[in-house]
């Protein structure tokens, strides 16, 4: 269908393509409106097709900004760019690359998540695969046309069982994919040619979806157990396949299942999964940066996470990987780590309690001196008290469960308190990070999970830092895929987080905020694939024999840049 032309440097000097007229101008990653030039719309069928006025990029661009800025409110606004992206590739990943700052919580959290619940209503064309349990014979004929097609550098999959803090929205779980996507392009630059966003519908289990007539996906309650486990296993091995050097990305996949599936495949294929893993890269690079710029030690730090789900376990995985990075044993890290969930601090002789919080389970013995009003529910509150924490995340999605004894308890026990309220949307957030400045005389060091105004304090302006995915996930992402790297390592996820933490303001100033303004997320991903791309060489997890010097270049060569390139015949 086209061939891209480049020179030496792996620069696109021009594209060849065998398609002309309205088959051209349908194609989103060609098509370039009334920018196509005079002697493109002579070589391609084009005139009459177009108005007579040949534009630049740039003066679309102006037009984009004044339609984009029209549009009501924020769906709208997501409805405007996802029409523009299905219609041309280059002119919307331009003005969401200017527009960073507008444009991320529009594509992605927290808009997306309307998105997602509305998807079956404001359905307008297929994007990406559909892979249903009850088709899954077809499963490997239809990844394997692709591959015959088209060369799949990325995959993003998701069930939809687990989205954003929102939960089951079954098919509609494919706008997170693509959102996800849309970042990671934005964001890093990784070529909107070689992605494929994936749904895997096994059901859903809510019951609105169920009865709604609109609904698009699969009729049924969601697939558990053994046919679950089976199907995702056939999906990996037929991706395998089909497609040998891919980079996997899983989202919004359910607990239990998120974890299971990154256990089993993470060496067999580059996987990641942001819910368990970025979340984790980008809070551990805040507690570094936090660390750091308060000049504290590590051991003068206690640690409590609440709603201790994937994305809670996960990012305590991290840091307490950190932790013991600092030179503490795993059990002196452990010492100061706690997790609480529905029934309170997590303990070790509660029932059933899942794999992943057991690490962090406390023993009776450990709590003897406690201060306790209920043995069998110990509160946050009183977690905060007795442990002395000094770090607080939230991942709950329990609004205000950060309440006010919570919060001045923290600034009693530490004089910078570090406090993250994780959960998305905001209707779901554990604390406004204006009580939550308000409540610590301005003295608590805050990340939250989406983005909040400034807060202005005795005539201060304080900006907030968004815990944004975004600044880790699309770095990762390139710098497996420049160097081709066989799996995703712990080593590659911990210097992503040291190179985040390298660009943290808290440097300059302790009153800074945590992460850098999110319109620098394109320089901190680059900086982010280059240390995950020779970490990955160093461990011998690269496919391409590359010198560490030569790094940066495959990482330039593996970036898209959007730009209209000069179309030939073909
Ligand atoms: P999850 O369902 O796996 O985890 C939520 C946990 O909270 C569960 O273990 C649940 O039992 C627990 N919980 C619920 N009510 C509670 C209560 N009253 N007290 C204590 N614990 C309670 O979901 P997840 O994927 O881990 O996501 C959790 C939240 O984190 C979501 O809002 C999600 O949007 C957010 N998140 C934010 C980011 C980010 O900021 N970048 C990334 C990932 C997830």
């Amino acid at each position: 269908m086209f061939k891209v032309i480049t020179n030496k440097d792996g620069q696109t000097q021009e594209i060849q393509t065998s398609l002309s007229a309205h088959e051209l101008m349908d194609n989103p990653l060609l098509n370039k409106g009334t920018a196509f030039s005079k002697e493109e719309r002579d070589a391609f069928d084009l005139h009459g097709k177009l108005p007579i006025q040949v534009e630049s990029l740039s003066s679309q661009l102006m037009r984009v900004y004044r339609q984009f800025q029209e549009k009501n409110d924020n769906i709208q606004k997501n409805i405007f760019l996802n029409t523009l992206h299905d219609s041309n590739t280059t002119l919307f990943y331009k003005f969401c690359s200017q527009h960073i700052d507008e444009v991320l919580p529009i594509v992605y959290t927290p808009t997306v998540g309307d998105a997602v619940e509305q998807y079956s209503s404001e359905f307008r064309r297929p994007a990406g695969i559909y892979l249903a349990y009850d088709e899954q014979k077809q499963m490997d004929m239809i990844l394997g046309n692709i591959a015959k097609k088209q060369q799949i550098d990325f995959i993003i999959v998701t069930d939809g069982e687990a989205v954003l803090g929102i939960g089951d929205w079954g098919i509609g779980g494919m706008d997170i994919s693509i959102g996800k996507l849309m970042v990671y392009i934005i964001c890093a630059g990784i070529n909107p040619a070689n992605v494929l966003p994936v749904q895997l519908d096994v059901g859903t289990n809510n019951q609105k979806l169920l009865d709604d007539p609109m609904y698009l996906g699969a009729r049924h309650p969601r697939i558990t157990g053994k046919k679950y486990d089976q199907f995702i296993e056939k999906f990996v091995m037929s991706v395998k396949k089909h497609f040998p050097n891919v980079y996997l990305h899983w989202e919004d996949f359910g607990r239990d299942h998120a974890r299971a599936i990154l256990e089993t495949y993470r060496d067999q294929l580059c996987t990641f999964n942001d819910d368990m893993q970025g979340t984790g890269i980008v809070a551990t690079a805040n507690v570094i940066s936090a660390i750091r710029a308060t000049q504290t030690k590590f051991t003068d730090h206690k640690v409590v996470m609440f709603g201790a789900g994937t994305a809670g376990c996960g990012i305590m995985d991290q840091i307490l990987d950190a932790f013991i990075a600092s030179g503490m044993t795993r059990k002196q890290a452990l010492d100061r780590f706690y997790i609480i969930d529905r029934f309170g601090l997590v303990v070790d002789d509660m029932p059933d309690l899942p794999d992943f919080q057991k690490p962090y389970a406390k023993s009776r013995k450990e709590l003897k001196n406690w201060n306790i009003n209920n043995q069998e529910n110990i509160s946050l509150l009183e977690v905060v008290q007795n442990a002395k924490a000094t770090i607080l995340i939230g991942c709950s999605t329990v609004k205000g469960a950060f309440n006010k004894p919570i919060v001045t308890t923290m600034a009693q026990n530490i004089e910078r308190p570090i406090i993250m309220p994780l959960s998305n949307p905001n209707s779901h957030c554990e604390a406004t990070p204006e009580d939550l400045i308000n409540w610590t005389n301005a003295k608590a060091i805050i990340a939250a999970g989406s983005p909040f105004e400034p807060v202005v304090y005795q005539g201060k302006t304080y900006q907030i830092s968004q815990g944004n995915n975004a600044f880790i996930f699309p770095g990762l992402g390139l710098g497996a895929i420049a160097v081709k790297a066989t799996k995703m390592s712990d080593g590659m996820i911990r210097v992503a987080s040291e190179t985040l933490a390298s660009f943290s303001p808290l440097h300059q100033s302790v009153n800074n905020p945590v992460l850098p303004p999110i319109h620098d997320a394109t320089i901190v991903s680059k900086a982010v694939a280059i240390a995950v791309a020779k970490q990955a060489i160093k461990e011998g997890l690269s496919s391409i024999k590359a010198k560490e010097a030569d790094v940066e270049k495959l990482v330039n060569n593996a970036q898209w840049i959007p730009d209209y390139y000069p179309l030939k015949k073909q």
